[in-house]
């Protein structure tokens, strides 16, 4: 059963898939719903395991088609670092991946800082690097783990 957090992720991107003429399909959807509803990121496999439940066997090559959709649609994050994918908060304009990622609890925080996006960028051109993706994955303790270890 979705959460009424979850579809209201849905609707949104229900209504964003429309408006740039790409399909939502009900495969896509579920992967969707399954990322939204999970408290933590979740592998391609785990998400496969949850489909499984009550209904046929789906094969893996499905799930990896419909997580390409929803990142390319920007409404899930890969989290390179830990080979799992999360729901985006915020899909309706294309931004870069930056999470900070709790190790003792496993939260992740999508955050969205500007300037580490500029600093990348000019970094990379005083290379003469052009940059497809930029992915900043900060591994470490949030607040509540720091307040409990004290
Ligand atoms: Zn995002
Ligand atoms: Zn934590």
């Amino acid at each position: 059963m979705d959460s009424p957090a979850t579809l209201a992720v849905l609707d949104r991107a229900e209504i964003l898939c429309r408006a740039r003429g790409v399909r939502l399909t009900a495969q896509r959807r579920r992967v969707l719903a399954i990322l939204c509803d999970s408290p933590r990121p979740l592998g391609a496999y785990e998400i496969l395991d949850t489909m499984r439940e009550g209904s046929r066997p789906l094969a893996p090559p499905t799930v990896y088609r419909a997580l390409d959709f929803l990142l390319e649609q920007g409404l899930v994050h890969k989290l390179v670092s830990l080979h799992a994918f999360v729901g985006c908060n915020h899909p309706e304009h294309p931004h870069s991946s930056q999470f900070l990622i709790c190790n003792a609890c496993g939260e992740v925080t999508e955050i969205e800082d500007e300037a580490i996006d500029r600093s990348l960028g000019s970094a990379a051109s005083v290379s003469g690097f052009r940059p497809q993706r930029r992915v900043v994955e900060v591994i470490g303790t949030c607040a509540g783990c720091s307040q409990k270890g004290r």
